[in-house]
């Protein structure tokens, strides 16, 4: 019989996102290999040079507002498994961009915060925010000019840990699908469940944790996800 009460948490990074021609960090032709983040993605980056950090998250933010940028299969097979699967599904993205809510995921924890969105460094509030932010662009709350992307920088704590820990120790299964796993905490996720629930990997290439998944899956997302959906939920849930 089909668990109705299975619980899956599903990972995903930037190997989702490339199909829909985001550029990836730690590929040979990804943004790291173009900029150092130690220039672009730290507090102490933004404390020496905030107009270069600006820059860079404004050039971003554009381009994942481009009309050519949309989701792919693999975030529209996510969305349908979250609408059609019985129990419960958690998406944990480490994705700054809203491909998974444009897909239609609504049970979405942004791990690393969001492309669009600002954060007041003053009032700490947090608006939807899809123009440049600059030196003097006032926080539409307090009026301070003391916007920030609200990205999780290296050195920095990404957001819903708890919340993300607890529905790790709660759940059946657990896939990631288009990490590195070289990003800690999230890399760290597959050693905390790992011989509790069943876990897979949807990856292209090996990656620095596929030893620990049960199962790893090689393939594009677009081909790997989708496929992994209808598997799921052609068995009700059971792996
Ligand atoms: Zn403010």
């Amino acid at each position: 019989m089909p668990d109705a009460r299975g619980r899956i948490v599903i990972l995903t990074g930037a190997g989702i996102s490339r199909e829909s021609g985001l550029a990836t960090f730690r590929d040979a032709d990804g943004i790291w290999a173009q900029v150092r983040l130690e220039d672009v993605a730290t507090p102490e980056a933004f404390t020496r040079d905030p107009a270069r950090v600006q820059a860079f998250y404004n050039a971003r933010r554009r381009g994942l507002l481009d009309s050519a940028i949309q989701p792919n299969a693999a975030h529209r097979a996510l969305a349908r498994l979250e609408r059609a699967y019985p129990g419960e599904v958690l998406l944990v993205t480490q994705n700054v961009d809203d491909l998974h809510e444009r897909a239609g995921s609504r049970n979405l924890l942004h791990m690393h915060g969001a492309l669009r969105q600002a954060r007041c460094l003053r009032c700490a509030n947090v608006h939807a925010w899809d123009d440049d932010i600059g030196a003097t662009t006032p926080c539409p709350a307090c009026g301070a000019a003391a916007l920030r992307p609200n990205v999780v920088w290296f050195g920095e704590m990404p957001f819903f840990m708890a919340e993300i820990e607890a529905a790790l120790d709660a759940c059946t299964l657990f896939a990631a699908i288009g990490t590195s796993g070289q990003v800690y905490p999230a890399a760290g996720f597959i050693n905390r469940v790992a011989g509790r629930a069943r876990t897979v990997e949807l990856t292209l290439e090996p990656s620095a944790v596929s030893p620990l998944f049960d199962d790893v899956r090689h393939g594009p997302a677009s081909v790997t996800v989708p496929l992994f959906v209808e598997r799921l939920l052609a068995a009700g849930g059971e792996m």
